[in-house]
């Protein structure tokens, strides 16, 4: 077989970690496989890095950032490969440049356009191991680019997809994928395998345990993804295409995410074409709107809200404050303590009253919601930061989702 690995950052986050993933690069050589590895940076060393540049700047320019960021995972593939070189392997260190990862020239959220493979083919096939910077890319002018956060899992996808692996097996400090965020839930229950399809919602709803555009570049390659823990020798989750021995329950699981901001403008006076003129200048800025909402409110009137990622709030708001005067709009109100909670299942489908039994359980909780959202296989709301926990838990608990007493 061919296996890409991939370890993030709490599976690399000391010597003696690096050492337990060489065991495990170890073993799939052992068992006569060809391995390429993918390493994040050793876990809070990114932010480690981020928080040093603000100290200095409060808008650091996105090469140097990246050029910065990129270091992180530079140390744990170096220091992965001395230790797999300690024990007599063929192992070598490659950046993402080196690696061959093009990229656009996006810093902060680089796309990858190609990875030139042959080299690494050739040298697993002649049973040599690269050791590949996770994150990280290089665009057309040589500049050093990041993918995002969380975006080594997307470069051990797009390296599997290029070598041609039979599986990218991602290893993490969770055994796999669950129904809610085992750290919130403790009775969170693991799912053995589940659809790309719905892992792209869990992921982009805000299970920050795979990076969204990973499964995007799984499903778009049928790529399987095998989740599973450095910790601990069990089988993980698969993701795979559906297949009949996957679950199919109403509700599959709960997903949160607090990386929210929700702004306002308000009073804007209606005619066709307001909303492409709030959006247009957001969107040529690269922010991502998710959920919104239009309402009119008063004679003529209308007001919009919308939510943005709580890192673009401020250029949001910028944004919008211009606008609100050149569209002659009352006001603009912005808020960048919301968050966002999903329920995710195909099954709702083929079910109806799944909203309902959200709102009254929130409803019950003494929980507000500010803006519901839906699509055919999820149901997602706006709410307050602070009631995430326990919106989650209600949920998790309503839609029997909870592990049964003796598994958990
Ligand atoms: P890594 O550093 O290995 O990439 P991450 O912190 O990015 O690890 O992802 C693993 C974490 O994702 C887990 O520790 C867990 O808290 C979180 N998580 C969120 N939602 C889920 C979920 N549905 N199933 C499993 N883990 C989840
Ligand atoms: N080190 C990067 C981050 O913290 C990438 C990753 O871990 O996937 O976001
Ligand atoms: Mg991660």
């Amino acid at each position: 077989m061919r296996i890409v690995q991939k370890f993030g950052g709490t599976s690399v986050g000391s010597l003696e970690r690096i050492r337990r993933t060489a065991d495990l690069v170890q073993a799939e050589i052992g068992r006569g496989n060809e391995v390429a590895v993918v390493v994040s940076a050793m876990s809070g060393e990114t932010n480690r890095l981020i928080g040093m540049a603000r100290e200095l700047s409060p808008a650091p320019a996105g090469r140097e950032m990246d050029a910065l960021v990129a270091t992180g995972e530079q140390v744990t593939a170096a220091l992965l490969s001395i230790e797999l070189q300690a024990r007599g392997i063929f192992a070598y260190s490659c950046s993402g440049a080196q690696a061959g990862f093009r990229t656009d020239s996006q810093h902060a959220r680089a796309r990858i356009k190609h990875i030139d493979s042959a080299h690494l083919i050739r040298h697993m096939q002649a049973g040599q191991v690269p050791v590949v910077t996770g994150f990280q890319g290089v665009d057309e002018h040589g500049n050093v680019t990041t993918l995002g956060r969380g975006g080594s899992d997307t470069s051990a996808v797009a390296l599997a997809v290029a070598v041609k692996a039979d599986v990218c097996d991602i290893y993490t400090d969770v055994d796999g994928v669950y129904t809610t965020d085992p750290r919130i839930v403790p009775r969170a229950r693991k799912i053995d395998r589940i659809s790309y399809e719905e892992m792209l919602e869990f992921a982009s709803l805000g299970a920050k345990v795979l990076q969204t555009r990973s499964v995007e570049l799984a499903m778009r390659y049928d790529m399987p993804i095998h989740l599973r823990s450095s910790f601990e020798p069990v089988p993980g989750t698969i993701v795979s295409r559906e297949d009949d021995t996957m679950e199919r329950a109403v509700i599959s699981g709960v997903a949160y995410n607090r990386d929210e901001a929700k702004i306002t403008i308000r009073g804007i006076p209606d005619h066709p074409g307001i909303a492409a003129n709030v959006f247009g200048p957001v969107a040529e800025a690269a922010i991502n709107v998710d959920v919104i909402v239009q309402n009119v409110s008063e004679q003529g009137y209308t007001d919009i809200t919308f939510t943005v990622p709580r890192d673009d709030f401020g250029t949001t708001m910028d944004i919008m404050h211009k606008l609100c005067g050149e569209m002659q709009a009352r006001d603009v109100l912005g808020d960048d303590t919301v968050a966002k909670v999903s329920v995710i299942g195909v099954g709702m489908r083929s079910h109806s009253g799944v909203a309902k039994k959200m709102f009254d359980v929130l409803a019950g909780e003494g929980i507000n919601i500010q803006m519901i959202s839906t699509s055919e296989i999820k149901i997602t709301v706006v709410i307050d930061e602070s009631q995430v926990d326990r919106a989650v838990q209600a949920l998790h608990t309503a839609f029997g989702l909870d592990a049964e007493e003796s598994e958990g």
